[in-house]
């Protein structure tokens, strides 16, 4: 099966810093891909760079049959693959009724589908429908993180890219948006999530990629990954 998601040897850098270092991995239709790794180990480059935030120095990037390597960011997004940023990026002083109808922003000359769609988002996930008039800024965390997602799902991406969502999220809330996730892909969203709970991105994913320092170093499937002692004696804490 062809991939939706097809990198190959992508480097990118800051400056002289070396921050993803020729990794390949791939994504097919329907799944949900982990990349995993410690604080630092070029995760979020690696979805900035994907996504067109920022400019590869090698490799290329293959989403849904074409080379967007050189895509612009909003031109990606048009092609069906959206992207949640780490740190969630709403509108804080918007409501969340605004901020969803700025996430529909690709069709936004049929206002009648944006309002359907916004509609979805709320039996999707009830508590924005109960905050709509909401100021974003004003929700918890969990609420925010959900919101961030419902934007890019506005778009209805082919693939959605999720960056640490349940960062600085309480135990429970980080479980919820793990369902949330799976959810999402059983809705026929493929996924691409940035954890660092390996434990928890293991329990969703059907394959992983861990990165360290830029490269990476073992990939699999998650059955296969949660029982691999690597993984174990650096991500799982040992038990
Ligand atoms: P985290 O979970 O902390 O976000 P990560 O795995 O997502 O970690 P990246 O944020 O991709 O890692 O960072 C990879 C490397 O690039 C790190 O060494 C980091 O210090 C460096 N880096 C990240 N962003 C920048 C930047 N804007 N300018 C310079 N260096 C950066």
């Amino acid at each position: 099966m062809t991939a939706l998601l097809e990198v190959k040897d992508l480097g990118s850098r800051y400056g002289q810093t070396d921050a993803v270092r020729g990794i390949s991995f791939d994504v097919r239709a329907g799944e949900i891909v982990a990349l995993l790794g410690s604080n630092g180990a070029g995760k979020s480059t690696t979805l900035r760079t994907i996504t067109g935030l920022h400019r590869p120095v090698s490799g290329t990037v293959r989403f849904d049959g074409a080379d967007i390597t050189r895509t612009k960011a909003h031109d990606i997004v048009a092609r069906g693959l959206g992207h949640v940023p780490e740190g969630r990026r709403i509108f804080a002083n918007l409501t969340v009724a605004e901020n969803l109808l700025l996430g529909g922003y690709l069709d936004r000359r049929h206002r009648a589908t944006v309002e359907e769609r916004r509609e979805a988002m709320y039996k999707l996930f009830p508590r924005l429908g109960e905050r709509r008039e909401q100021l974003a800024g004003l929700m918890s965390g969990g609420e925010q993180q959900m919101l961030a997602i419902a934007r890019a799902l506005m778009n209805q991406p082919k693939l959605l890219a999720l960056d640490e969502p349940t960062m600085g999220l309480a135990p429970i809330v980080a479980k919820q948006m793990m369902s949330v996730v799976r959810d999402i892909r059983d809705r026929g969203t493929t996924v691409l999530l940035v954890e660092q709970s390996a434990r928890l991105a293991l329990r969703l994913a059907d394959r992983a990629y861990v990165l360290v320092a830029g490269e990476i170093t073992l990939h699999g499937s998650a059955a296969d990954l949660s029982k691999d002692p690597r993984v174990h004696a650096a991500y799982l804490g040992g038990d």
